[in-house]
């Protein structure tokens, strides 16, 4: 599928500093902050500094650096918020029927709760 990016949405001017966020952690290819409308007690979004609307894109187009660096600051973030002792859920909603509401690659960390179980 051939992906066309937005750079209108809400994660392109968070990336070019035309709206403010609260960054946790950035790397090279990666801006990680926490979500304005938190799910659980640490609800963190990471995303690409890439123009990728979803995983399938990323994975089609970027280049190894940037999977790295990114899979690599998920990682970082989980660490730096202890969220592994108890146990974190990543969400990464795509499309339409992901009901992905901002058209920039995103994971959700997720932690700090139980957060129920979400595939039957
Ligand atoms: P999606 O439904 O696309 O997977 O999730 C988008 C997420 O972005 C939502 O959890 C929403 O709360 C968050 N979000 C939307 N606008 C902003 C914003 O301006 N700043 C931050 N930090 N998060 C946002």
């Amino acid at each position: 599928m051939a992906y066309t990016y937005d750079d209108q949405n809400i994660f392109a001017k968070i990336l070019r500093g035309e709206i403010p966020n609260n960054t946790v952690l950035e790397t090279e290819h990666a801006l990680a902050f926490r979500d304005i409308n938190p799910q659980a007690p640490t609800h963190v979004l990471v995303i690409p500094k890439g123009p990728y609307v979803c995983f399938d894109h990323f994975a089609q187009e970027a280049s190894d650096a940037e999977i790295v660096d990114y899979i690599r600051a998920v990682g970082e973030v989980c660490k730096a918020e202890g969220v592994e002792a108890d146990g974190f859920r990543l969400i990464a909603n795509a499309g339409k029927n992901g009901v992905q509401e901002v058209p920039h690659l995103h994971v959700h960390i997720l932690a700090g709760r139980n957060l129920g179980r979400m595939l039957a």
